[in-house]
């Protein structure tokens, strides 16, 4: 991710809404993909801070009634767009109950991680199934939370009636809002014993599986068990039990980058995905914030990247020790998830390269 200016020239972030220095509202322009101060122009409609943009913009309305969207967009694009939604929360099918205390901010850090995830796709110019661009499957978020009924309840071990299962079926992605609650989170980490438990997490991981249909399912499939595996035997049914049974394989971290993807091929694409976009984001941020002599990932090799990510890892890692926080990069490449990353990268250029940009 960059940093951008705010028109006082004080340094503005991808989250923001405001201008601490001086008071000005801020926004994504879609015109000129930066973030800007936004001039009050005609009626609700502001201008791009940026002067060799000036672009006339609409806020989201999840950005000026809901206050959980920081984007806008265009007054040209205003006729299609009648449900007043900016591109990225188009893609909602399913918000929060808003009468529930504390769901509107829970809300606002899944639309902060969905907005990162987005950015990084587009980075890629990864295609995606859009309202209007007819890419199947059309992709579609539910952010829908647990129906608790007794108190003292932990949330992952509600019975099944009431539990809102994050995960991928048929383009929809649905993410339990309680991944957005901080102490929940950290408390599923510690009991999964995963070195890493994120809002971004998330979200990575089930877009993999909303890549694995658009891309792999019915067309390179051959290919794809010949890197992570047979897919179909055993079932993931079968898999997913046999996991919960007996935990992760054996010397797991010989072969798969998480204990989770030794559960099954899907699981462990998923896991490799993510780990992808994790490399991508970092890299983007490492190079736009001029460090440790990163790179393009929108134009570097694989094995390039894997170098410049695992010594960036090394020294990130010691910064988070040297604040008492939990490893940065906790993931060890070793050579057989590399080969599953090629793998990745080389369908995911393919992608970019001929099917049309959303
Ligand atoms: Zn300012
Ligand atoms: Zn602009
Ligand atoms: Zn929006
Ligand atoms: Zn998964």
């Amino acid at each position: 991710m960059k940093t951008f200016a705010c028109k006082c020239s004080n340094t503005i972030f991808y989250e923001n809404t405001l201008c601490v220095c001086c008071g000005s509202e801020l926004g994504w322009c879609p015109s000129c993909n930066r973030m800007t101060a936004l001039l009050p122009h005609k009626d609700e409609s502001f201008r791009c801070g940026h002067s060799d943009c000036s672009a006339v913009l609409l806020k989201c309305n999840n950005y000026a009634i809901e206050k959980v969207c920081n984007h806008c967009f265009t007054v040209s694009a205003e006729l299609s767009r009648p449900d007043g939604l900016c591109d990225y929360c188009d893609f909602n099918d399913t918000i929060p109950d808003l009468t529930i205390p504390g769901n509107r901010e829970m809300w606002k850090r899944l639309e902060e991680a969905k907005r990162r995830l987005l950015y990084t796709l587009d980075l890629l110019q990864l295609p995606y199934g859009t309202n209007s661009n007819g890419l199947e499957p059309r992709l579609k978020f539910d952010f829908k939370s647990d129906v608790v009924t007794q108190a003292n309840q932990w949330w992952w071990s509600l019975g099944k009636e009431e539990r809102v299962y994050t995960g991928h079926a048929e383009g929809k992605i649905t993410i339990n809002l309680r991944e957005a609650d901080t102490v929940e989170r950290e408390k599923a980490r510690v009991l999964f014993q995963e070195a890493h438990r994120t809002v971004i997490g998330h979200f990575r991981h089930e877009i993999s599986h909303y890549y694995w249909e658009m891309l792999v399912k019915g067309k390179t499939e051959v290919e794809c068990k010949a890197v992570f595996g047979d897919h179909e035997n055993p079932s993931y049914a079968n898999a997913q039990k046999r996991f919960y049974k007996e935990g992760p394989v054996g010397n797991w971290q010989s072969t798969f980058v998480s204990a989770y993807a030794s559960m099954h091929p899907w699981e462990d694409f998923a896991e490799t995905f993510a780990t992808y976009l994790d490399m991508i984001s970092v890299l983007d941020t490492a190079m736009h914030m001029d460090i440790h002599q990163s790179c393009d990932p929108s134009q570097t090799e694989l094995t390039v990247m894997v170098s410049h990510y695992v010594k960036l890892g090394v020294l990130l890692n010691e910064m988070n020790r040297a604040m008492g926080l939990i490893d940065y990069v906790p993931e060890i490449l070793v050579p057989p998830v590399v080969s599953k990353m090629q793998y990745i990268h080389d369908l995911l250029q393919q992608a970019a390269h001929t099917l049309p940009v959303t």
